[in-house]
């Protein structure tokens, strides 16, 4: 069992038998403690059984089940997880364990830390995505109107349980999206993590507790370092300003949206272009990453005209001032860096750059 410290909790990796949340459950501080469980109808069937097997002090905890999917994480959705907690007659010193991706984990964190002004939650991740970067870190929150993460808060988790077993049921493509925070931790951060996970297949990254740590380590750095996100945590955000933009396009418009981690995916190949422009990465390794990524990713399409609504839901977002936009780049591979402007024609150049890849 490995225990990485954060801001004020830790996250345990390996197995959940072996890991304290029984003991956590059934220490003084929860004994009588209402508890509640956040599932989705996939985590429900996939993952609860074990749950309880591993933490049988879970067994009467009250379920509370939400529609999966990036679509349920509204404020609607919210506004029936704290009705349902309000008939429920949930308490401020009950406990939610979110038991689920990204999705569970945002919007149950920010349920639990508004829920009659803040009840204590624990992360069970079940996605990869979930594990290596979602579930710690303290950031929750929901969409608004299909623009990403509008809406949330900072609230530290009590305690984040990583085990990679619950991926056996993942499906692969959500195992490949969880696949593209692990590529943006090695780029921004780690130029020998970078060659280790090159040599990856997706197989490689169903029971790979190695990679699970080294991902979520190299998250805790930076996030202990500025846990508000007024500098260094920035860099987090590589990939994440042009694929937010396509995750919410995606969503407003095709039949099929993208999963968060593929629209990344994307707007690491658009960023690493900026990267090349106006940071000075070499061409060479902006070859290198955009080969691997592209290797992995399946081809997103959309019309050149789409790039203006690209750009316009960049400015949108909660980041920018002014025309320009901001971003997280490349100086060199695991070398990234923040605060980095770039007008909208360049950032039309890139989205051309990503089309131009596929043609
Ligand atoms: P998700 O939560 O939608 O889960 C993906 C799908 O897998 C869902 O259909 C879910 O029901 C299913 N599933 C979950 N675990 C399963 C299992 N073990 N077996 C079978 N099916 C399972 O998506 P995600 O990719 O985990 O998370 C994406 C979200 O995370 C986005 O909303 C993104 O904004 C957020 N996110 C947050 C942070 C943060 O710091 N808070 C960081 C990165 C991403
Ligand atoms: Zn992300």
């Amino acid at each position: 069992m490995t225990e990485i410290k954060g801001n004020g909790y830790s996250v345990y990796v390996g197995k959940l038998k072996k890991a304290p949340l029984q003991k956590t459950l059934s220490s003084a501080a929860f004994k009588n403690a209402q508890k509640l469980v956040l599932v989705d109808e996939n985590t429900l069937e996939y993952c609860f059984p074990k749950l309880i097997k591993d933490c049988p002090e879970l067994k009467k905890a009250e379920l509370i089940e939400i529609e999966s999917g990036e679509e349920s994480k509204n404020i609607d959705v919210t506004t029936r997880i704290w009705e349902a907690m309000s008939e429920l007659e949930i308490r401020r010193d009950a406990v939610l364990i979110n038991l689920g991706g990204g999705v569970i984990g945002d919007m149950g964190g920010f349920v639990a830390a508004t829920y009659k002004r803040g009840i204590k939650f624990i992360q069970v991740p079940t996605t990869l995505l979930a594990m290596v970067d979602a579930s710690a870190g303290g950031k929750v929150g929901i969409d608004l109107n299909r623009l990403k993460n509008q809406i949330g808060v900072f609230q530290e988790p009590h305690a984040v349980f990583v085990d990679p077993e619950f991926l056996r049921t993942l499906p692969k493509s959500q195992v490949l999206s969880g696949f593209a925070e692990v590529i943006k931790h090695a780029l921004i951060a780690d130029v020998g993590y970078w060659q280790d996970i090159k040599q990856i297949e997706l197989h490689g990254l169903y029971d790979n507790e190695d990679l699970m740590t080294r991902s979520i380590e190299i998250k805790n750095k930076i996030v202990l370092k500025d846990p508000r996100e007024s500098g260094v945590r920035k860099l987090l955000n590589f990939g994440h300003t042009i694929g937010h933009a396509v995750e919410s396009f995606s969503m407003e418009s095709a039949s099929k949206s993208l999963l968060h981690g593929e629209a990344v995916a994307i707007g690491m190949i658009c960023e690493t272009y900026l990267s090349h422009k106006l940071c000075g990465l070499s061409k060479k390794e902006r070859t290198e990453i955009v080969g691997f990524i592209q290797s992995r990713y399946p081809v997103f399409e959309f019309a050149e005209e789409t790039g203006h609504r690209l750009v316009e839901l960049m400015r949108n977002d909660k980041k920018n001032k002014g025309t320009e936009v901001n971003f997280t780049l490349l100086e060199a591979i695991g070398k990234g860096v923040y605060d980095q402007q770039a007008d909208p024609s360049d950032i039309l150049e890139a989205l051309d750059f990503y089309r131009g890849l596929y043609k």
